[in-house]
């Protein structure tokens, strides 16, 4: 099949006119490699004309393009879908909920659910990790004072450890972010662990907490108010700024779904044309998540 490479607006909306366009799309990647009935194992199908849904020609169980996908249900539409994973994965900047609302006229906490589960695909699937020059640092975010760095035992900030990747020229190759709980060394391990290599070499400031990760990781502690520090401050600064300018309120529970989204973004800069297209593969392949796997039970 062909897929979309593109960052222009104009190639989507011409590629996109219908909801009969996206379902196609999608349906091509769901039976990339053939069909084969969910109840029976059967490889024959008739492709019913109007929906593009396959009807199994053993036991005709029907299933959808759309079905077992997180476009499953997707009440407002599949091309509004569409619209809303290119508006969240070419743009270079976020945009919130109800802004994303009026944009393509549906209700705000529509938007709203609908762009969580993007975030919940921008995951980064865990696989890769950072193997170069890498800096780690603490940070905090929200409260009545976010522009400062560093750590803070303020309980209504957000705690976060970041690590970013740099090349030899010293150009960002990729960043994570994770939410801590506090500066132990348990919490910030949850950044290595997920995203370090042990072959990495790290730089971070002189908190304690890192000492006792120096046994499984090559890491260097040194004075936090240094040019070694740079790019990662630079992307801190982006991200403190992209969230405030757009969400006035992020609660603890999502804030991992926001970070989500801005290193999925950043870490395929160098790939825009092609990030629409990962997006609906993440989306087609994700399994269904419902409104009770979304919203915080509090
Ligand atoms: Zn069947």
């Amino acid at each position: 099949m062909e897929i979309f490479k593109s960052e222009s607006i104009v190639d989507f909306f011409d590629t996109f006119q219908t909801d009969y366009d996206c379902l196609n799309y999608l349906a091509q990647k769901k039976w990339e490699n053939g069909f084969k009935c969910k109840k029976c194992n059967h490889t024959k199908c008739t492709i019913r004309k109007y929906n593009l849904a396959r009807d199994c020609n053993r036991c005709h169980h029907i299933e959808s393009p759309t079905a077992n996908t997180m476009f499953h249900k997707v009440k407002f539409g599949i091309r509004k879908a569409f619209i809303i994973v290119y508006e969240m994965c070419c743009t270079t900047k976020s945009i919130s909920a109800s802004h994303m609302a009026k944009k393509i006229g549906v209700s705000r906490p529509t938007a709203w659910l609908f762009m969580q589960k993007v975030r919940i695909a921008m995951k980064s699937s865990e696989l890769h990790d950072m193997q170069g020059a890498v800096i780690v640092d603490e940070f905090v975010f929200g409260g009545v004072e976010d522009l400062k760095q560093g750590r803070s035992s303020d309980t209504k900030k957000k705690k976060l450890v970041g690590a970013v990747e740099i090349n030899e020229k010293r150009k960002i190759k990729r960043a994570y972010f994770k939410r801590i709980k506090d500066y132990s060394s348990k919490e910030l391990n949850k950044i290595f662990e997920t995203h370090i290599s042990e072959e990495a070499t790290i730089t971070t400031d002189k908190w304690s907490g890192y000492k006792p990760l120096k046994k499984n990781y090559n890491i260097k502690q040194i004075k936090s108010n240094t040019s070694d520090f740079f790019e990662i401050n630079t992307i801190i600064h982006q991200l403190k700024s992209g969230l405030r300018s757009v969400y006035s309120w992020v609660h603890e529970e999502h804030i991992e779904k926001y970070l989500n989204e801005f290193s999925y973004r950043l870490n395929r800069s160098i790939h825009k044309q092609t990030i629409f297209d990962n997006l609906i593969n993440r989306l087609t392949n994700n399994k269904h998540i419902g409104y009770k796997d979304i919203i915080i039970s509090t």
